[in-house]
Order: C-alpha cells, then structure tokens, then sequence
C-alpha cells in the first residue's frame, strides 16, 4: 500500500529522501523522515530489481530519475542525472550546513537552552499541499516541523546546549528556503528591593511634559523632568553587565518624588530585554549599583526571578501592607487629647478616598476603600507631629492627612478639625510575600 503509493508519488513527481518519507511522517516513530524516504526506496528498489530480472525496468527507471537512487543507476547502467526536488527544491539536504551557521551565529551570546522556529516561505508548502490532495495523503508531516526538529537536533549534538519548548534561553526564527535568521534572546527577570534614601528622585523615568523627551530649555536639554531616578539608577549597571538592549522596571507601587523609602526597602523586578549575557554574579552586580547610585538609593537581596513574580507583585502591591513615617503640620496646637483622639479613630477604620486632586489629571475618579491598621503618634513641636501609619497598600497617605477638600474621608484633619498638611513622608516598610 505505502509502497504502491510511493512508487505512484515518485513516477510523477522527483523527490529527495526526507520529502518522500515526510508523507508518511506519522508512522513509525522514532526515526528520520530522510530514514522512512530512504527505506520506502530501497523496498521499491528491491522489487523493481526483480522486475528487471524478467525484463522490466520501470520501476528502477523511475528510482533513478526521480528518486537520486543511485544504485539503481548502477543496474540499468544510466547516468545520474540533475536532480531537483519537486518540493524542498534540495534545501532539505543543507540542514547541517544552516545549523552550523546558526551556531556561528549564537557564538556571541550566552545560552544554555534554545527554541528553533521555523517559517516556510513561497510556493513550498503550496507545492506540498498540491502534492498532498493529489495523493491523498493522510499521515504527513509539515515541513516546518521537521525543519525546526532536525536543524535543533543538529545543533544539539554539536553545542551539547537542549532544546526547550517552553522557557528557552534563546529563539532563532529560521526562514527558508532564503535562510534568513533572527535571534532573539529571552528577558532575564531580576528581583530585589529598593531603599531611597533621599527625597526629589522619581521611581521611574519621567519625561519632560513639554518636549517629551527630545529635549528642550526647560528641561535643560535632557529630555527629563529629573536627572535620574530609581529605574534609571537600577537599570544602567544591569544593562551595561548583560549587555541587553532595554530594561523594563517593575515596581510593587511606587511612592512620590518627595517620599524616600527605608526600612528593608521595596520590592521590584527589573526585566532586561534581550540581554547577551544572562549568567550574572547578582551580589557583585549588587555592589556595582550601590557605588554607582552613591547614597541616593540602594538595592539588596538580588535574585532571579520571574515573569510570573511581575505579576503577582503588581496585584500583591495593591493591598500589601505599608508603614508610612508622615511628618505633619497642624494649624493649630497640638495637644495630648488630639493624639489619642488620632489613635482611637483610626485604629482599623476604613478610609473613603476619592482619587486625588493632584493626581485627577491622569487618573480616573474613582472611590476606593483602603484599611488603616494602627497609627502612633508622637508630638513633635507645638504644631507638628510625627505619625507611623500601618495601612493598606494603594492609600494615598498624603490625601489621609489633608483630607483632600473632603475627598478622603476620615482625614486627620477631619479629625483634629484643623488644617492638617504632611511636610515629609517616608516609607518605612512594604510587606511582600512573593
Ligand atoms: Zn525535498
Ligand atoms: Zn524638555
């Protein structure tokens, strides 16, 4: 049956070893299309043998021209002929070649595991397809797959370096029969955890409002709004030790410009975008960015991570626990009784908070609800107090004191029924459990 249909396939149409054995690709596991290709020819050749023994060469005759067969060329004494095949055109017997050239070309980047990805382009798998209906053929492999198999074994055996479908260092997206290749290495994800030490430093990159980047006189030509920030003084180092072409930071939320963050800091994963190397000493790598942010901020307890942890960390930080320091200044005198009263009321109270007027202009109005665990109190000049604020992450601590214009409900000030105004906010402490 298999052999009938080869011998039709072939009588019409010239066919390399792994097209040929390709068409019946789903059969057999465990060996080669270029083994089925190779063994469906050599039955053929041993039957059309016979058949030349009582005087009939068809079949060898067929094997030489359009199968490459050379032994049956030795038989009926013709000479090999130019043999293209009707669907690879020959590219499929230059496999080694491309993987070798591929390996060249992953020679620069650091890689333990690798995806190949094939694309087929032109009139190839047209070809095939014709040549499918026309057959009937039902248990064929695509070309793609056995591209994207052979050449990734090749490069196996060579490198010693596995293949891996789900989480590759590295994809090469082949394209054939041109052979054009682009490499694309996979994101490294780092994880840590920030500590700011001094206050006018945004997290991330700003942009100047009025060039928005290009540069212009009142940003003094830089592009930015501030010289440098937290993404910026993290990302350099990084970028410069894996030698990757963007960064990506995120952070488990982010505080104002004017906050500094202490305690044992906040955490973030920085996402290096094709990076070139990707083993890394993270505790030297550690020290590199602490020298170079030079008591701005610091970074500890670097490790790899995750795409996954990016997520968990965006969705954990919302309602995370946060210890705020709020340095605050009342209208009026302070007194023993307001302290207490600010204790009392705010112990496990739900604060109403709409979005803040400061931030309205790129925010959506809406009310959220956030929970203050606990606040101490401590008075710290006639009208000025210091407050540790234990709350739900995604409380805007600055609208909880002034109230907001009623926005935020209750307020501090609400409470002391006064003008109430934070001076310095400092986090202290970002729970995290990712
Ligand atoms: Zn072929
Ligand atoms: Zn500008």
């Amino acid at each position: 049956m298999i052999i009938e249909k080869a011998k039709e396939i072939l009588s019409k149409y010239p066919l390399c070893d792994n097209c040929l054995g390709r068409q019946f690709g789903g059969l057999i596991r465990g060996v080669t299309n270029k083994e089925r290709g190779q063994a469906i020819k050599l039955v053929l050749a041993l039957e059309g043998h016979l058949d030349f023994m009582k005087g009939n060469d068809e079949i060898l005759k067929i094997l030489a021209t359009n199968g490459a067969f050379q032994p049956a060329n030795k038989i009926i004494g013709s000479q090999i002929k130019e043999f293209k095949c009707y669907i690879c055109e020959n590219f499929m017997s230059k496999l080694e070649e491309y993987a070798k050239e591929i390996i060249n070309r992953l020679s620069e980047y650091e890689y333990d595991t690798f995806l190949i990805g094939v694309r087929i382009l032109g009139e190839v798998a047209e070809r095939e397809d014709k040549l499918r209906s026309e057959f009937g053929i039902e248990y064929g492999e695509s070309i793609r797959m056995e591209c994207s198999r052979e050449i990734g074994k090749i490069i196996s055996r060579i490198t010693g370096k596995s293949v891996n479908f789900k989480k590759p260092d590295i994809i090469v997206i082949v394209e054939l029969p041109k052979f054009n290749i682009s490499i694309k290495p996979m994101p490294i994800y780092i994880f840590g955890r920030y500590r700011k030490l001094v206050r006018g430093i945004p997290q991330s990159k700003w942009y100047c409002s009025k060039c928005r980047g290009k540069g212009c006189e009142r940003c003094n030509w830089t592009g930015k709004m501030y010289p440098t920030s937290v993404e910026e003084l993290i990302a350099e180092p990084i970028l410069k030790a894996t030698k990757g072409k963007t960064a990506k930071f995120h952070g488990a939320g982010r505080e104002d410009v004017d906050a500094t963050v202490l305690g044992n800091g906040r955490p973030f994963v920085i996402e290096i975008k094709e990076p070139i190397i990707r083993k890394l000493d993270l505790s030297q790598l550690e020290k590199e960015i602490n020298k170079n942010a030079n008591g701005m901020i610091e970074v500890l307890g670097l490790k790899y991570s995750d795409k996954n942890t990016v997520r968990k960390l965006k969705e954990r930080a919302k309602i995370a626990e946060k210890t705020y320091r709020v340095l605050v200044e009342v209208s009026r005198e302070i007194n023993e009784e307001d302290l207490e009263k600010i204790e009392k009321s705010f112990s496990g109270c739900t604060i109403d908070q709409y979005t803040p007027t400061r931030v309205l202009h790129r925010r959506a109005d809406k009310l959220r609800k956030k929970k203050v665990y606990e606040i101490k109190t401590k008075k710290v000049g006639d009208r000025m107090m210091e407050l540790i604020v234990r709350c739900q992450g995604g409380l805007y601590v600055k609208e909880l004191v002034s109230g907001d214009g009623g926005r935020t409900k209750p307020s501090i000030a609400e409470v002391l029924g006064a003008d109430a105004k934070c001076i310095e906010l400092d986090v202290i402490s970002v729970k995290e459990d990712v």
